[in-house]
């Protein structure tokens, strides 16, 4: 045999992988009454300093090798979920979709959320926790809108869409490219879905068992989405934590829009999930991104859970 024959590929290697690939992209739970579904979206690859933008270097270095990883490029996972409640089928943000070419490892979200048995024609809300282009590019990829519902709901925060129209980037450490692409994407997104898109205020009921909340923060609309059903819960904290997040809170992100408040965010939510014992999913957690809050003294801990499919 040869060696191609042999060696095994990661899917993010493969250009069009079938839908019959074998990598699980998808992990299943269930909260109560209500199904979850995690779908990876594969990996994005920002510099590593973009992760901790006001630590010294030295000690952000430490941090990075401490656990092996590259000072370079952070492998960050990117991560959307399926909620199904009641007779409605909830999308929880879309992945990056396929415009991005800097982020080839990335982008092939719909194909994966297909490969996972999900039809887009079934999707009756889109819930976004932010409007930044790894969260909404999925939906703006070709050929995708024509296949959603007419009646498809789009649910995202006032705020959100009121900042998109005219962003303020000047705490970010995002490269001018990078917040070109953002405010083109968030612009596409309210061009292509805006009959379809329901704002709110400061807290929205999306399904039974389901909410969706303002935090602030990372980007002003910037929202978590709550799961409940009998002692069950669950939230999904989009882009308010982050892997460094639970050695170094303090540390900001280079893609957060006020990364002072975005710190007394997750601080808070950490403490939440700590004191509730509730499940997290984080857009950017290694996937499957699932795991619960622990607090030890001043600081938390991350604890995956036990893989179960
Ligand atoms: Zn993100």
């Amino acid at each position: 045999m040869s060696n191609v024959e042999t060696k095994f590929r990661p899917v993010s290697q493969e250009t069009k992988p079938g839908l019959d690939e074998l990598v699980p992209s998808r992990y299943a739970m269930q909260v109560g009454d209500i199904e979850v579904m995690i779908i990876s979206d594969g990996v994005l690859t920002p510099p590593a300093e973009s992760m901790a933008t006001n630590a010294d270097p030295a000690v952000r270095g430490e941090w990075l090798d401490e656990r092996f990883l590259s000072k370079d490029a952070f492998d960050w996972a990117l991560n959307a979920v399926v909620v199904r409640s009641g007779s409605q089928t909830l999308l929880i943000d879309s992945g990056i979709g396929e415009e991005y070419p800097d982020f080839p490892r990335a982008g092939q979200f719909v194909q994966r959320l297909e490969a996972a048995g999900v039809d887009l024609g079934s999707v009756t809300d889109v819930v976004l926790t932010h409007m930044h282009f790894d969260h909404v590019g999925g939906l703006l990829a070709e050929g995708v809108k024509s296949r959603t519902r007419p009646d498809l709901r789009v649910h995202v925060c006032a705020s959100e869409t009121d900042f998109w129209k005219s962003p303020d980037f000047s705490q970010t450490a995002m490269p001018p490219a990078l917040a070109a692409l953002a405010r083109k994407a968030s612009l596409d997104f309210m061009s292509v879905y805006g009959d379809n898109i329901r704002t709110f205020k400061d807290l929205a009921e999306v399904a039974p068992g389901v909410s969706v909340t303002r935090t602030g923060g990372h980007t002003p609309g910037h929202s978590v989405v709550r799961v409940q059903s009998g002692n069950d819960r669950l939230m999904f904290g989009g882009d308010a934590i982050f892997p460094v997040s639970f050695d170094h809170p303090e540390w900001h992100n280079g893609f957060e829009h006020d990364p002072v408040e975005a710190t007394r965010v997750r601080l808070r939510l950490m403490r939440e999930l700590a004191d509730t014992g509730s499940w997290l999913i984080s857009t950017h957690m290694p996937f499957p991104s699932v795991g619960r809050v622990a607090a030890v003294g001043e600081k938390y801990r991350w604890v995956p859970t036990w893989w179960d499919y």
